[in-house]
């Protein structure tokens, strides 16, 4: 659940907003409980460690680049250390509910949807998710890597200031040291989904080795 959901959810219901997160090899990983923030992590099913890009341990408070997860009940499919690359960041503080069971926050996204530009400029998605999800009339979009920039589809409800949208993101990726990003947004009537019917958003350049 990114910031920006959750906001709109609470505003709307007045509410608090729970969250789950699941993998599909693990299996459910974490769940909110009714008074503390982030989510308790199935700690009696599972060995979640949270590591950097080197696989090396990282503390609560940090986001981690990826985990390791080691399920111990499947006897089916045994998982051991099997890498996920969700970035997770452990919550240091205990729970006000007294589950003893470890809390990460709400997960904000992939190690896998980070763009990697020449000589090693790692942009994080959410310099596009955050302009992008902004937009009240853009259902949902994909954003492919190019050499110096990225190719943008999006599903437009109504009107969107596209050469505004196209402005800011160039400006962010220029900020972040992209020289003359180039940056396209195409409305589309649908986007391509996965087999299992999620919605890929990003698509990093692939590497040639
Ligand atoms: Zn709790």
């Amino acid at each position: 659940m990114l910031p920006e959901i959750r906001s709109a959810l609470e505003e709307t219901w007045n509410a608090p907003v729970g969250n789950w997160w699941g993998t599909s090899e693990g299996g459910p990983t974490g769940v909110s409980c009714a008074k503390g923030s982030g989510m308790h992590l199935a700690d009696d099913l599972l060995i979640i460690e949270p590591v950097d890009e080197q696989g090396r341990p990282v503390p609560p408070g940090a986001r981690a680049a990826k985990l390791y997860l080691t399920n111990l009940y499947n006897l089916i499919l045994p998982l051991i250390r099997y890498e996920v690359t969700d970035e997770v960041t452990l919550l240091a503080e205990p729970c006000p509910c007294g589950s003893q069971h470890r809390r990460v926050d709400d997960i904000q996204g992939r190690l896998d949807d980070c763009f990697v530009y020449a000589a090693g400029l790692t942009v994080h998605p959410l310099i596009f998710r955050s302009a992008l999800g902004r937009e009240r009339n853009i259902l949902e979009y994909q954003v492919r890597q190019t050499d110096n920039g990225a190719e943008i589809a999006a599903r437009c409800l109504g009107d969107v200031d596209i050469p505004g949208l196209r402005r800011k993101i160039v400006q962010e990726l220029a900020q972040l040291g992209l020289k003359n990003p180039e940056v396209s947004i195409t409305p589309v009537e649908r986007l391509e989904r996965q087999a299992i019917g999620k919605l890929k958003r990003f698509f990093p350049l692939l590497k040639e080795d």
